[in-house]
């Protein structure tokens, strides 16, 4: 498997997806795990759909997760320029090619002809796609029609009949039927190739022998196919990963909880957490194995254990993972953590810098129940301030009234004032019976304490 390639090529469109960045994890476990190189590509032909620094945050996303790439827009490599709209030519070169040998053809359509077109198909309840009205234009028609100066688009002439096949690592083999598949546009008439023409070329150039994608582009795949036998090109090996889902078996979404991956870390995940997490979205070692670390991982990996059912991301489980990571930190390496995140969130009357060696020997008292690190600051906070603010509410358990917390904390200090020896066990052997004495639950009553101590 020497020379293995394989590529994650986002489009700057928005937030890095968490979808997303699973894709790109498995694109570089395949690669890692086989010795091969990972290639970063960014996908930016679509000028109306772009978002001004989002392939930054790809970056960002991609490096917090500890995924890095051998070639890419910011490091080179012997195949660039890694951003498409850097490779304009190339995709030029390759529609006149397509053109010139008859599997495209330039249309002239109007956008308000295909949308009359459109709306012609919905009201005969037809599939949509386009009606070939350009496909059979005689040369002069096509010289009239440049004369005019109309700028075409370039589409695919896809066959009108037979099948295009190919076998997917994951699904198996696949078949198309093509008087199911449109003349898809290869290029714009902004002079911008579409998505389908521009992966085929550069995963040829970029000699990617392995597509890993999500599952939605398996019904492109077969233009794919056409394309890089109209081209001349060796298909790459394909594997659609299958899709995951949120909770309720909905496509993961906003209502789901956080999409982007950059808001995983503002919550105080912790990347080693979220890579293990993301890894067995769709993988599995073993059905039972479940916290593993990332050179496991590596070492493990394999498509044939990639299954075929969308995979649930299910927030619970993340969080009950971080918990796993965060309780098997180190003391030291946890408070490197927290360090910068208290320093920015505790009150301003606070001193700063936040003493190290103070904070580790809170470490220990609040660890067992954080699940995320943005919960440190609110457990610590009493450490640090004299004046406590809060809702004194708190002091209220379940089915207790003032009177009965009134009674409570009368009734602890008046007993704790007598006490000679103030530690844990002469302070439980007066309080616990007490409880009862005050008809209270042995809770409520040490809930009450708990609050006032606190
Ligand atoms: N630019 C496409 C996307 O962002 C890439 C799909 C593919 O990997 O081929 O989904």
């Amino acid at each position: 498997m020497a020379d293995i390639r394989t590529r994650f090529a986002p489009s700057p469109t928005g937030e890095p997806h968490v979808g997303n960045i699973r894709t790109a994890l498995f694109a570089w476990l395949f690669a890692r795990h086989n010795g091969g190189a990972f290639v970063l590509r960014i996908e930016d032909t679509d000028k109306a759909r772009e978002m001004v620094g989002a392939d930054e945050k790809i970056f960002q996303g991609l490096r917090w997760l500890g995924l890095d790439w051998d070639e890419g827009p910011d490091v080179g490599g012997d195949y660039g320029p890694y951003r498409q709209s850097m490779r304009l030519e190339l995709y030029h070169k390759a529609a006149k090619q397509l053109v010139d040998d008859g599997y495209a053809y330039p249309c002239y359509c109007s956008s308000q002809r295909l949308d009359e077109m459109r709306q012609e198909q919905k009201r005969l309840k037809l599939p949509p796609g386009y009606d070939r009205h350009c496909r059979d234009l005689t040369d002069e028609e096509r010289v009239q029609k440049d004369a005019e100066g109309v700028t075409p688009v370039i589409r695919l002439k896809v066959p009108l009949e037979g099948e295009t096949r190919f076998n997917d690592i994951i699904r198996g083999e696949v078949s198309f039927q093509n008087n199911n598949m449109n003349d898809l546009v290869l290029l714009k008439s902004d002079g911008y190739p579409t998505y389908h023409l521009a992966s085929v070329v550069d995963d040829h150039l970029m000699k990617i022998t392995h597509v890993l994608r999500a599952d939605e582009w398996i019904s492109s795949t077969p233009c794919h196919i056409l394309l890089y036998q109209a081209l001349g090109y060796k298909p790459p090996l394909f594997a659609h990963l299958p899709m995951i889902l949120g909770s309720d078996h909905s496509k993961l979404g906003k209502r789901h909880g956080a999409v982007s991956i950059l808001d995983y870390r503002e919550q105080g995940y912790l990347p080693e957490a979220m890579f293990n997490f993301l890894a067995l979205l769709g993988w599995s070692l073993d059905d039972k194995t479940e916290v593993m670390s990332v050179d496991d991982i590596v070492k493990s990996f394999s498509l044939e254990k990639v299954g075929k059912t969308a995979a649930i991301f299910s927030q619970e489980k993340l969080k009950w993972m971080n918990g796993v990571y965060i309780r098997n930190l180190a003391t030291d390496d946890f408070v490197d953590r927290v360090l910068p995140l208290l320093g920015e969130e505790l009150p301003s009357c606070v001193e700063r810098p936040i003493s190290r060696e103070y904070v580790a020997q809170i470490v220990p008292l609040i660890r067992e129940r954080v699940k995320v690190l943005s919960e440190v600051p609110e457990f610590v906070e009493f450490f640090f301030v004299d004046e406590l603010t809060y809702d004194t509410k708190i002091l209220l358990g379940k089915k207790m009234d003032w009177d009965m917390v009134d009674v409570a904390l009368r009734t602890a200090l008046q007993v704790i004032r007598g006490l000679e020896i103030f530690d844990e066990g002469s302070l439980e052997q007066v309080l616990r019976p007490l409880a009862q004495e005050i008809s209270l639950k042995v809770g409520q009553f040490f809930g009450v304490l708990r609050v006032a101590t606190t």
